[in-house]
């Protein structure tokens, strides 16, 4: 037995409180385009969490063409919101997942207070987990062409701005050469309806999760290095929720 297995057996059987640095529920919260997935990938690894980016699942279902995609794939392509039942139940199965046993990262999920009621109820098994909420702030106008800038690579998901962080070679990703592609929903139209929606139906989280106590505010729009060190220093506190 590894050394976080035992830490989560005795949590288990309730002699010790579950660790602050593991067995952790982070929730990005932010606009379209305010940096919640470069972040997402840049903290997973070095916490040991899982990046579960549901735009990124929905995706994914498109991509195999299953049932859910059916349902979804419309409302994505115009950059409407997915129904909360199809979101929670989509979400309730990933986390129930063993790569997820030691915590996650939750990039584009919650976005509706239904959501957000939903996965404390989902949660409810796992309630010793420190949940700790990042909000990316950023300025709307920026949000506009920096999603029209986004190039992610096929292949690792690893992401671009042609802009502010082109790859080295156009058209092509810098870790491992394959092509770099752009979101069908990165389209000015579209991104401008998804900011709407996140001011109409997201934004009221902020209010939700400050009542908690568990929201931290992060800069979104500086240089993604900062972004993470303003993060850690979040993350790297003994008791995140202070
Ligand atoms: P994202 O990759 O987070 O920008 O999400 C891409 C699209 O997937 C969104 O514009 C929505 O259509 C859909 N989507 C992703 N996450 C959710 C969610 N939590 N609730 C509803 N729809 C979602």
């Amino acid at each position: 037995m590894n050394y976080l297995d035992f830490q989560n057996q005795r949590s288990a059987q309730g002699r010790i409180g579950t660790p602050w640095y593991q067995a952790r529920t982070i929730i990005l919260l932010g606009p379209p385009g305010a940096g919640k997935g470069t972040q997402a990938q840049r903290i997973a690894g070095q916490y040991g969490l899982r990046h579960l980016s549901t735009g990124d699942m929905l995706r994914d279902n498109i991509h195999c063409d299953t049932e859910l995609a059916k349902k979804a794939v419309r409302l994505i392509n115009r950059g409407e919101l997915v129904p909360d039942e199809i979101m929670l139940s989509m979400v309730q199965e990933r986390i129930a997942q063993p790569d997820c046993k030691n915590g996650f990262i939750l990039d584009g999920f919650p976005r509706t207070l239904g959501q957000a009621r939903g996965l404390e109820e989902i949660c409810c098994p796992y309630k010793s987990r420190a949940t700790t909420v990042l909000n990316f702030i950023a300025q709307p106008e920026l949000l506009v062409r920096r999603l029209m800038n986004r190039r992610i690579c096929k292949k690792s998901g690893h992401i671009y701005n042609l802009a502010d962080h082109p790859p080295i070679h156009p058209g092509v990703c810098d870790m491992d050469g394959s092509e770099l592609l752009q979101r069908a929903d990165d389209t000015e139209a579209v991104v401008r309806e998804r900011i709407c929606l996140y001011e109409r139906h997201t934004r009221p989280l902020i209010e939700y999760y400050s009542a908690q106590g568990v929201l931290h505010e992060v800069e979104g729009m500086c240089d993604p290095e900062s972004v993470t060190a303003n993060i850690l220093k979040v993350l790297n506190r003994k008791d995140p929720t202070l």
